[in-house]
């Protein structure tokens, strides 16, 4: 396989930062953005619509200051099912022990026997023999029996239970819409501070993606839609999988949730199966929580995280996901380099430089007939220093990307919303393109020149380029054109 023949290594794969407190102070943000952060993500399960519109607004500022294209993620809360809160806060459980769970119980009047929950309809959810988890699975109940609005359950795996915490059913099987009547309010929200992405928690199927495109109407086209899948049912076969998928324009493996419902040893081959099949229906996917866990609390990852980083990136996400480590740890800025420096470390393995994308099927569109090909001269021809796509919307280097290749993919736009929906996607750098001044003759050479300058290629590279034959006629990709760099683009 020939070698990238350009000088400093690109990091391929796409880094989220979810924003918070951590990030908020003085001088954090941009020290994140210029190590590297990709995408923000602003968590509507935590602060008011000032504050994520405040944290947007600057990150723009640090952006375009930087020069850099940044995507920003909203993701709504969805209908995490939560118990209430404890007279006294928090409560130990002891192994054994009779705990229930109170539909019909005052919210704040929790005791060691006994806790309310936020979600009415959890005990028509569940029976006898069902296994809750709670706190991300810290502690485990068995529901012994189901009387009216009271879930009895023995305590299989005690500990300390605080106010607030998150319930999940093994197996999956809760009825809760994934769009809850808070959800529809923060979109509106997330519509109007003008997010590139939004994540739809707890999807059940395509019907809850399709749910959030409708209310996210004229305003969709710009915003991709994410399915966070973290139900045992989104998972649980090929059909519904592939559905959320094709309903979406990327999807998060949220291991926090799924892991809980499906079981650890479940997870890692889901993991595995979901980026496969997203790269697969042409979507980008994250890789999401619990990545770097320690580095909340320390300023180096454990081996486990570097190995756990490397993975996802071997697997061929297109990102990797930071929660609490930088919306609320001690090192975020560390958290962001140490990320880095992973993934650039994993994908020096020859093994990702190698694809079998889609490679014993027939295409039915031109555009993306074009890109594979594209890729294919790349990863084949010696000397190429990249791919360069002039597009309109980012969809040719999305498709380029579902191939894995050691070569930058460069996103020719001049719409800033294409540019930062590029931000998602493995191995794509997207840099601004007008071409409104440009005659159609010189539009290679430009481009070719705009390489030159941001150091992605040199005089005697090859450079594969992508265009439509008429110059501004976007999603017209037809041509496929190999070019030499030479002095004069310098
Ligand atoms: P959350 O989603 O952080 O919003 O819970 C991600 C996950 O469950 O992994
Ligand atoms: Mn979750």
């Amino acid at each position: 396989m020939p070698t990238n023949s350009s000088h400093m290594p690109i990091r391929r794969t796409k880094i989220v930062a979810t924003l918070g407190p951590a990030s908020d102070r003085e001088g954090v943000l941009e020290a994140m953005l210029k190590a590297g952060v990709d995408v923000v993500r602003l968590n509507f399960s935590h602060g008011s619509a000032d504050d994520h519109r405040q944290r947007l607004t600057r990150v723009r500022e640090i952006a375009d200051r930087l020069g850099r294209s940044v995507a920003a993620l909203g993701d709504l809360q969805g209908p995490k099912i939560r118990i209430a809160r404890f007279k006294n806060g928090a409560e130990v459980l002891a192994e054994g022990q009779a705990f229930v769970l109170d539909m019909a119980m005052d919210g704040d009047a929790g005791t060691r026997e006994r806790v309310g929950c936020d979600y009415k309809t959890l005990a028509d959810d569940v029976t006898s023999g069902d296994r809750l988890l709670l706190d991300d699975g810290r502690l485990v109940l068995d529901v012994t029996r189901v009387v009216g609005k009271e879930i009895h359950t023995s305590v299989a795996v005690g500990g300390k239970l605080s106010n607030n915490k998150g319930i999940n059913k093994q197996g999956g099987g809760l009825s809760a819409p994934a769009l809850t009547d808070k959800d529809k309010a923060d979109l509106k929200t997330a519509v109007d501070i003008g997010v590139d992405y939004l994540a739809v928690s707890f999807p059940r199927s395509a019907a809850d993606m399709q749910e959030a495109r409708d209310l996210l109407g004229e305003a969709g086209a710009e915003i991709g839609l994410v399915a966070k899948l973290e139900r045992a049912e989104a998972v649980a076969d090929n059909a519904t999988l592939d559905g959320i998928i094709e309903a979406s324009e990327a999807v998060m493996v949220a291991r926090g949730d799924l892991g809980v419902e499906i079981g650890d040893a479940q997870l890692i081959g889901t993991q595995k199966r979901i980026i496969k099949q997203a790269r697969t229906l042409n979507r980008a996917v994250i890789t999401a929580t619990q990545m770097m866990e320690s580095m909340i609390e320390s300023p180096l990852p454990t081996r486990a995280e570097v190995f756990d980083v490397a993975n996802a990136v071997l697997d061929g996400t297109d990102a990797v996901m930071l929660s609490a480590e930088t919306a609320a740890g001690d090192f975020p800025v560390e958290t962001i380099e140490a990320m880095d420096r992973v993934c650039l470390g994993a994908e020096r393995e020859r093994v990702i430089q190698e694809s079998g994308h889609r490679i014993h099927e027939g295409f039915s569109q031109i555009d993306e007939t074009i890109a594979l090909s594209a890729m294919y001269a790349a990863n084949h021809l010696t000397g190429v220093g990249a791919i360069a796509c002039m597009t309109a919307s980012g969809y040719t280097p999305l498709i380029a990307s579902r191939i894995s290749s050691g070569l930058p993919i460069v996103g020719l736009a001049h719409n800033p919303v294409a540019q930062r929906r590029m931000a998602l996607y493995r191995g794509v750098v997207s840099l601004p393109f007008d071409t409104s001044d440009m005659a159609a003759n010189d539009l290679n050479d430009h481009a070719l020149a705009r390489l030159v300058t941001h150091g992605i290629v040199k005089p005697g590279d090859h450079v594969i380029l992508t265009r439509g034959d008429h110059m501004n006629a976007h999603g017209g990709t037809n041509t496929l054109k190999i070019l030499d760099v030479s002095h004069d683009h310098e």
